[in-house]
C-alpha cells in the first residue's frame, strides 16, 4: 500500500502501524488505530486507498470520516439500537413490577383494615363478617389477577431481551468477522495465535497454515477488482469448507488466509492443507454468462507446529518462511517449516505489498 512504510525491519504489525501514524502526524488515539490497523493488513483495501489519499495532514475530522464510513457507523447503528430497546424493556418492566407493588400493598391494607374491624368489633356481627369476606374475596380476585398480568408481562419482557441478546451476539459476530469473505478478521486471528502458547497442550499439538493467493494481482489487472473479490469469496469458501469445522479460519490480510488446527500433527496439518490447495486447483473459475474463464486460481501454503517455535510472532515468521519457500519454488505447493529454511530478509507474503 502507499502508506508510509518504515525503512528498518521492525518487530510487529503494532509497531508499523505507530510508525505510519506518527510519520503522517497522525493523534495516536484508538480510533486511529483501529483505521490504522485495518489499513495496514490490508483486510479493505479501498480503506487502504482513502487513507493514503488523505496525505501526511490528514485533519481528525477527515480521518473520522472514513473511521464512520468503515466500521464505527454500520456497527454502532445496531448496537446502539439494541442497547436503547433493552433500556426501553427494563422500564417497562419496573413500571410493570411497580404496578404488582402497588396492588398488593392495597392489598395488604385491605387485609389490616379487615382485621381491625374484626377484631374491634363484636364478633357476633354476621353482617359485618359477610362484609369482610365479600371485600376480601374481591381484594383477593383483584390481586390474581394482577398477578398473572405480570407474570405473563414479565414473560414476554425476557422473550423480548432474549430476541436482544442473540441480535447483540450476531453484531458481535460481525464484528469479528471479514464482510466480503464472512471468516476471523486478523484481529481475532491474532488473539487466538496467543492463546495457543496459555497451554501445554496448545503449544504441542497446534498447527498454523498460512496461505496466500498465487498472482493474485495479476488476476486483478486483467480482470477488474470486482471479480478479484468474487474469486477471494470463493477461495474463502473452499478454504472453510476443506477443514475440520472447530479449525479456526482467518482472512489475515488482502489475498491472505490463515488456518489454526488444534490437536493435529504435521502429517495432519500437510493432509490438510493439500486438500485445500488441490480443492481449489481443481474448481473451474469460468463465468457462465461470458465464458471468460478467470482461472486456474491457486494457493501456495506454509505450515509450521507450534513446537517447532517459542512464541506466536515466532510461529508467524516460520509459517511465512515456508510459504516464502512454497512461493520461489515455483507455487501452488504446500510446505512444512524445517530449521535451515531461509528467506530473503525483506520478503514477506504476509503482509499487503505495495
Ligand atoms: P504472489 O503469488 O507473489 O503472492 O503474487 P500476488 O500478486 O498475489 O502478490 P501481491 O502481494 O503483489 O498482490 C496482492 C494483490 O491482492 C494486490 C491487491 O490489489 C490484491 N488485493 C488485496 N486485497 C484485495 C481485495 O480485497 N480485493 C481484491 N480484488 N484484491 C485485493
Ligand atoms: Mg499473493
Ligand atoms: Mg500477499
Amino acid at each position: 500500500m502507499n502508506m508510509v512504510q518504515p525503512k528498518v525491519q521492525v518487530p510487529d504489525i503494532a509497531a508499523q502501524v505507530s510508525y505510519a501514524m506518527r510519520q503522517m502526524g497522525v493523534a495516536p488515539i484508538p480510533r486511529n488505530y483501529e483505521l490504522f490497523y485495518e489499513a495496514y493488513i490490508g483486510s479493505n483495501p479501498r480503506l487502504t486507498k482513502e487513507l493514503a489519499a488523505l496525505g501526511s495532514r490528514a485533519t481528525q475530522e477527515e480521518l473520522d470520516a472514513i473511521g464512520a464510513q468503515y466500521f464505527s457507523q454500520h456497527q454502532g447503528k445496531g448496537v446502539n439500537g439494541a442497547h436503547g430497546r433493552i433500556v426501553n424493556e427494563l422500564e417497562d418492566l419496573l413500571v410493570m413490577l411497580k404496578d404488582e407493588q402497588n396492588t398488593l400493598e392495597n392489598y395488604n391494607r385491605v387485609l389490616l383494615e379487615t382485621q381491625a374491624r374484626i377484631t374491634t368489633k363484636s364478633a357476633a356481627s354476621v353482617d359485618l363478617l359477610r362484609n369482610a369476606i365479600g371485600v376480601l374475596s374481591e381484594a383477593t380476585d383483584t390481586t390474581v389477577a394482577q398477578g398473572k398480568v405480570t407474570v405473563e408481562g414479565v414473560e414476554a419482557k425476557s422473550r423480548e431481551m432474549e430476541d436482544i441478546r442473540k441480535e447483540l451476539d450476531e453484531y458481535k459476530r460481525i464484528a469479528n468477522t471479514v464482510s466480503l469473505t464472512r471468516l476471523n478478521n486478523r484481529r481475532a486471528f491474532d488473539d487466538r495465535l496467543a492463546a495457543i502458547y496459555d497451554s501445554q497442550r496448545g503449544r504441542t499439538t497446534t498447527a498454523l497454515i498460512v496461505c496466500d493467493i498465487d498472482h493474485f494481482k495479476r488476476i486483478n489487472d486483467t480482470f477488474g477488482h470486482p471479480v478479484g473479490d468474487k474469486i477471494l469469496a470463493t477461495v474463502a469458501n473452499i478454504i472453510r469448507t476443506n477443514v475440520r469445522k472447530d479449525a479456526f479460519v482467518a482472512r489475515t490480510g488482502g489475498e491472505e488466509f490463515a488456518v489454526i488446527l488444534d490437536l493435529t500433527t504435521p502429517d495432519d496439518a500437510l493432509m490438510v492443507a493439500e486438500r485445500v490447495r488441490k480443492s481449489l486447483e481443481g474448481t473451474p473459475f469460468k463465468n457462465s454468462r461470458t465464458g471468460v474463464n478467470y482461472g486456474p486460481v491457486t494457493l501456495s501454503l506454509g505450515i509450521c507446529m507450534a513446537d517447532q517455535t517459542e512464541d506466536s510472532q515466532d510461529l508467524y515468521l516460520k509459517s511465512d518462511i515456508a510459504l516464502y519457500c512454497a512461493k520461489s519454488t515455483g507455487r501452488n505447493r504446500s510446505l512444512h517449516f524445517e530449521d535451515g529454511m531461509k528467506k530473503e530478509a525483506s520478503k514477506s507474503w504476509l503482509l499487503y505489498k505495495k
